[in-house]
């Protein structure tokens, strides 16, 4: 058996669904990238800006200067309920929940971040014991200066699909990539070359922000990806009400992509096993969480990258969209604890907000108490829009 295919046997023994080889030359999509940065769609993630992440994205030779080839990887995670209807991603939930929210489908389980790395460090110690000799290595998984869909595209693994996501013809797109740089030749795989989106537009028009541009790109400021997980502030309010109810990260680009439809039920690594509580939060209990709290319950979770600060500002702007109107006094209860008592000043901003989604004389009352009570002037600012009429005034 040839090396290449001891390796890719081996990737997959070790749960890589996905595996292909592409060689270390440029990305075909750097230029793209690089415009993509030009007109500030990256939002705060000012570290992709840098011009040492500029250059090592150009060329991963830059990274590796030995590397002669590149091992792409990919792992499934539980795919979420597919949709084909108008209203993607608020189908039925399952039994009688309590108010809950939605998190993105890859952080139900094991934050990936501690699964991946342990994989491609025994596969690089099986790629050695085959070489008999150390071979120099560079691995990542979403935590590299490297554009992974084009290598993925390049060692044949599928197409880049207008929603962005590198789409497997025979699997999808529920999956984890990593790459492994290496200083050893493996043989190539013939590019994915096909679009297999043809007329298809169906992410373009379901993505609840059109944050999805022609050029195959995220505006990342509208991304409710971005605004829930990587933005620290505030959340501008215009978007709010089409974050609907995710609370961590978004779905909805892949859920209608028919792409995807057929491969619900497929079994996925017993590491990202959904547990309930994270894939559906309950939306009141959570918005009480101590810093404490929220590290015991999102300790291994990829969960944890929105911090305590963020994932409670989401909470607050879920519980506003899906209680808007109602009055419900449950939500009203919780959302005065914060605006009463949460020392980040993020959060009662968020709940302030929310209140005035939920409406009602209660909590026009409590508004209009904090207006006089409140120390921090941007707080102070979304009380007043609040007590003002919120975006779900009639
Ligand atoms: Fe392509 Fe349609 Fe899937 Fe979007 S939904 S990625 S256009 S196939």
């Amino acid at each position: 058996m040839s090396l290449t295919k001891a390796v890719k046997q081996e990737a997959q023994r070790l749960g890589f669904e996905l595996v292909g080889v592409t060689t270390p030359d440029p990305p075909p999509h750097f230029e793209i990238f690089m415009n993509w940065l030009e007109a500030g769609r990256q939002g705060e993630m000012g570290y992709l800006e840098t011009g040492r992440s500029r250059q090592r994205r150009s060329d991963p030779r830059q990274i590796l200067p030995e590397c002669r080839s590149i091992l792409v990887l990919g792992m499934r995670y539980p795919p979420p309920e597919a949709f084909d209807g108008d209203d993607p991603g608020l189908a039925p939930r399952p039994g009688n929940l309590p108010l809950a929210g939605r998190v993105a489908s890859y952080a139900w389980g094991a934050d990936y971040h501690d699964v991946l790395p342990e994989r491609m460090k025994a596969l690089v110690a099986f790629i050695e014991s085959q070489a008999g000799q150390p071979v120099p290595n560079r691995w990542y998984t979403d935590t590299g200066p490297i554009l992974e869909r084009d290598l993925a595209q390049r060692a044949g693994l599928g197409w880049i699909g207008k929603n962005t996501c590198l789409i497997h013809p025979q699997k999808g797109s529920y999956f984890l990539l990593a790459e492994i740089l290496l200083g050893l030749e493996l043989a190539p795989d013939e590019p994915f070359l096909p679009d297999r989106c043809g007329t298809c537009t169906r992410c373009l028009e379901a993505c609840p922000t059109s944050c999805i541009l022609p050029d195959r790109t995220i505006d990342a400021r509208r991304c409710i990806s971005y605004l829930t997980i990587e933005l620290k502030a505030a959340i501008p309010s215009d978007l709010r009400p089409q974050i609907g109810e995710w609370v961590f990260g978004c779905d909805v680009c892949q859920q209608v992509c028919p792409w995807n439809w057929r491969f619900a039920g497929q079994e996925v690594d017993p590491a990202f096993t959904p547990h309930l509580g994270v894939s559906l939060p309950e939306l009141i209990r959570e918005l009480s969480f101590s810093p404490q709290e929220f590290n015991r319950k999102f300790k291994a979770s990829p969960v944890k990258r929105a911090k305590r600060r963020g994932y409670l500002r989401n909470v607050a702007v879920v519980l506003g969209n899906l209680a808007a109107g109602s009055g419900n006094p449950d939500v009203i209860d919780a959302l005065v604890r914060v605006l009463q008592s949460e020392p980040e000043a993020l959060v009662r901003a968020h709940a302030a907000w929310a209140l005035g989604c939920v409406g009602g004389e209660t909590a026009q009352r409590v508004l209009a108490q904090a207006a006089q009570s409140e120390q921090d002037a941007g707080v102070r600012t979304e009380i007043q829009a609040a007590l003002a009429g919120g975006p779900y005034a009639s």
